[in-house]
């Protein structure tokens, strides 16, 4: 059975819409969205949030407040999918109390076969995948839009923080991965197009742009690799960040663009999966341990006070206690900040879950070596995090308080703080790390500085 339990967690599985946005005044239509997975389908929630609105649907945050609700899902593993079970299950029982009238489902799902089981079993309304959400509109009463699929979409508008997606799908063929059968190939978009968006999302009071897609370090177009994009958007933007990076693609250059900017936060995420030559050559990814290792000294000699993240896939079919064992020294070596830790899940489609069926690990063993990674990871992360302590930073706040005053936000070297204060969303704050723990570091009590 699958299981994804990782470290620091920046987007739970299910993520909450914000609060109450209001729709065209009286048209009384309201809408959820409910986002489950990575930040490309945060992303394209905003896209359909946008859809919704022009459509003069007010959104709301509660299924039993919702005319229609739209599920925008992942289908990466599997427990992904079964919360999506539950969430399904719940609004049948809201229709038949005659409270939710329509639901649709989007996103990663909606492109899988499985779909179609879940579109009779639970009566969904419309079902898209990730290639015509443009379909959506007319779910919501807009003019049928006739769009091409390109990345070439606009991100959100006016927001403190914004994504840009770069490029969509992904040309590698990774034994356990259902991503590149749901999004398909990569498709680049131009560097002109990038940059337009990102010059009038920050004229529009964007303070913080993450660039977006499955490889965001592949992206090329017209001669131009991935570091000639980022340093044109780290001259025009405030505060710059992106994910994910596959290490095939990391190129020396990227990682001393990212010291060298000083509008690119410190901090990289570069899923190595596992740490055995044998296992990283049945999940077709492209490299050695050794190669990344050495991309990961190079990001320390860039960044040296920085962050480094990565995911690890513990259980994959075929994998024996010495791969695993190379693993958790490839941990060790790389001293990670933090990492998301998922127990292999098969997908049906991939050549793992065919694997799995001939050669499966048991489910104890899987067990064993996922709490040995992520006690590793989190021993490492929790000595680096409190090296911070008694320093000041500025912190850029992503989240303003909550109801008992605390606010979250990050700090240039990428690491994630708890801190009182009452500063806006995109707002930074001088303060002093008082103390850590392994996954975030946590601001004394004022005195502390505004910075604006
Ligand atoms: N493109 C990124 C890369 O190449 O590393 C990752 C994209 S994937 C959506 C995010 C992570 O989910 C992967 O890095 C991998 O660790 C994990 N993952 C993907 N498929 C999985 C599966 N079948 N079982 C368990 N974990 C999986
Ligand atoms: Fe999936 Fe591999 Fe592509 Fe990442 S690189 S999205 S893991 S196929």
């Amino acid at each position: 059975m699958s299981e994804t339990t990782r470290a620091p967690k920046p987007i739970p599985l299910a993520v909450k819409p914000r609060p109450t946005a209001v729709g065209r005044p009286g048209s009384g239509k309201t809408a959820c969205i409910r986002t489950f997975g990575c930040q490309m389908n945060v992303h394209d929630s905003d896209r359909i949030r946008r859809m919704i609105l022009d459509a003069g649907y007010a959104e709301v945050t509660a299924y039993e407040d919702a005319d229609i609700v739209i599920l925008n899902t992942c289908y990466v593993r599997e427990n992904a999918v079964d919360r999506v079970r539950g969430h399904l299950g719940e609004l049948n029982r809201l229709r038949r109390e005659g409270r939710v009238k329509k639901v649709a489902l989007t996103g990663c799902i909606g492109a899988a076969e499985e779909s179609e089981t879940l579109r009779r079993q639970f009566g969904i309304d419309l079902v898209l995948g990730t290639h015509n959400t443009y379909e959506l509109a007319e779910f919501v009463g807009l003019p049928t839009m006739e769009e091409i699929y390109t990345p070439d979409l606009p991100g959100t508008e006016g927001d403190h923080a914004a994504f840009v997606t770069i490029m969509t799908g992904c040309n590698y063929q990774c034994s356990y991965c259902i991503v590149p059968t749901v999004r398909g190939r990569m498709v680049c978009r131009s560097k002109e197009s990038v940059l337009e968006e990102v010059e009038r999302l920050v004229s529009t009071g964007t303070k913080y742009v993450t660039l977006l897609g499955q490889t965001v370090d592949a992206w090329r177009h017209d001669g131009e690799r991935f570091c000639d994009l980022l340093e044109a958007v780290a001259d025009r933007a405030p505060r710059v960040s992106f994910t994910t990076s596959h290490p095939s693609n990391m190129e020396d250059r990227t990682l001393g663009v990212i010291g060298e900017k000083d509008t690119i936060v410190k901090r990289l995420h570069l899923p190595v999966q596992s740490g055995s030559d044998r296992m990283l050559k049945v999940m077709h990814r492209g490299y050695k341990a050794e190669r990344y290792r050495r991309k990961i000294e190079v990001f320390r000699e860039a960044a040296p006070g920085g962050t480094l993240s990565t995911d690890v896939i513990v259980g994959h079919p075929g994998e024996t206690e010495e791969d695993h064992e190379a693993t958790l020294r490839l941990v060790e070596d790389c001293a990670f900040d933090s990492a998301y830790v998922f127990k292999f899940s098969p997908r049906t489609g991939t050549e793992a879950a065919l694997l799995g069926e001939a050669i499966p690990i048991p489910p104890g063993v899987t067990q064993r070596r996922f709490m040995e990674v992520l006690h590793d990871v989190e021993g490492s992360a929790f000595a680096r995090n409190r090296r911070k302590i008694g320093g000041t930073e500025d912190v850029y706040v992503r989240h303003g308080a909550n109801d008992e005053g605390r606010a979250i936000g990050e700090t240039w070297s990428g690491h994630a703080v708890h801190l009182k204060t009452d500063a806006a969303p995109g707002e930074y704050v001088r303060v002093g790390i008082e103390s850590a723990g392994p996954h975030v570091l946590y601001a004394g009590n004022p005195p502390e500085e505004k910075l604006g």
